[in-house]
């Protein structure tokens, strides 16, 4: 379908000014929005029949996620061996940094297409991905980039660098991925250089990872300040906290994005504002860690861009959403906080970031901007329009399943069956890939 009409239901074109559209429509043609309103007047307007009826639904741009591992699927029912990990060095030492090890070039790909079929599931159309595999570093990259084209949805794509194993390895993963991309181009796809962590990477490695990303013109996608390990390595190796030396080395600006920033103090705040770095927050990752709490209000009331992430644990941004919302007014214990930021932070953020990187108008459904879409099954119980969206959004949409997803005007969904990946096909896969997986642990 090339042209075609979405017609009956009730759009919510999100961007700069919201506007609530009830029995409206939305006209996609070749891949882009040619024209929203009401649906009698772009029937008239454009003389074409409703092809797809979201009569009882309510469409929104697609959702955006900040940051993602795609890589995590196989520790999904896995209990590492030994004692349970306390702090958060030995949740990476017990867990993560053993099982990315352990996966193979077929584990990547399987790995990642179970979070692929998730994002569509859950009307995830465009996510922020940074991937380790040491035992299948080189072309990983492009594996996972072939999963994502098969999918459907977008992303951008970067290896995380660590000196953890290997010095420096990864930075040349990056490149090649980056020097691939240039090449040719996709709307689907977009490259960063991924960095671990502070604590993982010397001083010479975070300038090749910077030779690089200047080199290409992208940022650097990397965890900040998650647990008190990163400053104190940083203290203690550098004599500057995490923030400092990262900004010191050049690695931060616009285009980069500092995952977390749990553990920064206020000169930290004020140097992350300076640069211009933006910050991904990743509620649910924070607290299952047990690492802290994000001052993401402050960040925001600095005039921080601060998006919103999943850090692998899921790929249903509403549910992140609903979560930060709890979470910081839990933490400020003030039922006055978060009702505007943490809807903020996924609808209008997070499409700030994604615009920074694709070259399609992302999360808005407005004439030109890309036909990425989440049509919900929502009809709401009381008025609702665009002043009083944020409730309905945080109370009721939160819990909508999601009926359809498209992406650049491509049904990857429709009445709840996918249209591009076969789930029980690649549940199937993915269980027999973990179960040896598991024995090489
Ligand atoms: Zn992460």
């Amino acid at each position: 379908m090339d042209r075609y009409l979405i017609g009956n239901g009730i759009v919510v074109t999100l961007g700069e000014q919201n506007q609530v559209i009830h029995d409206g429509a939305v006209l996609v043609e070749r891949g882009a929005v040619a024209d929203v309103g009401p649906t009698a007047e772009l029937v008239r307007r454009h003389g074409l029949p409703v092809s797809l009826d979201a009569r009882g639904k309510t469409v929104l741009p697609g959702f955006i996620c900040a940051h993602h591992h795609l890589y995590s699927t196989m520790a999904r029912g896995f209990a590492p061996p030994g004692p349970p990990a306390y702090t958060f060095g030995e949740i990476l030492e017990r867990l993560w940094w053993r099982l990315d090890r352990a996966l193979s070039r077929e584990d990547v790909r399987a790995s990642a297409l179970v979070p692929l079929i998730d994002c569509i599931k859950n009307g995830t159309t465009t996510i922020l991905d940074h991937h380790a595999s040491p035992a299948c570093r080189d072309g990983s990259l492009d594996v996972i980039a072939e999963a994502v084209l098969e999918s459907g949805i977008r992303a951008s794509l970067c290896y995380e660098v660590s000196d953890r194993n290997v010095p420096g390895a990864g930075v040349e993963e990056n490149d090649r991925f980056l020097r691939r991309l240039a090449a040719a181009p996709s709307p689907f796809l977009h490259g960063m250089v991924g960095i671990h962590a502070s604590f993982t990477v010397s001083d010479e490695t975070l300038a090749k990872c910077r030779a690089v990303a200047e080199r290409h013109g992208v940022g650097c996608h990397i965890h900040v300040a998650e647990g008190v390990e990163d400053h104190q390595d940083s203290l203690a190796k550098y004599g500057f906290r995490t923030v400092e030396r990262l900004v010191k080395r050049g690695i931060g600006g616009e285009r980069s994005l500092f995952i977390h920033c749990i553990n920064i103090d206020e000169r930290e705040l004020e140097l992350i504002r300076e640069s211009g770095t933006t910050v991904v927050h990743n509620p649910e990752s924070n607290m299952n860690n047990a690492v802290g709490v994000s001052p993401v209000l402050e960040l925001l009331g600095k005039g921080v861009l601060v998006g919103l992430g999943t850090d692998g644990m899921a790929s249903d941004m509403p549910a992140q959403m609903r979560c930060a919302y709890l979470l910081h007014r839990l933490a400020k214990r003030d039922p006055r906080v978060a009702f505007v930021e943490a809807p903020t932070l996924l609808l209008w953020n997070n499409a700030t970031i994604a615009n920074r990187f694709f070259p399609v108008r992302l999360g808005v459904i407005a004439k030109g901007a890309a036909a990425d879409l989440a049509i919900l099954d929502y009809q709401p119980p009381t008025r609702l329009g665009a002043e009083n969206f944020l409730g309905h959004f945080i109370f009721g949409m939160v819990d909508a399943p999601v009926d359809t997803t498209i992406v650049g005007g491509r049904v990857l969904m429709q009445n709840k069956r996918l249209t591009t990946l076969d789930e029980e096909k690649v549940a199937a896969l993915t269980r027999g890939l973990a179960a040896e997986m598991w024995k090489r642990f």
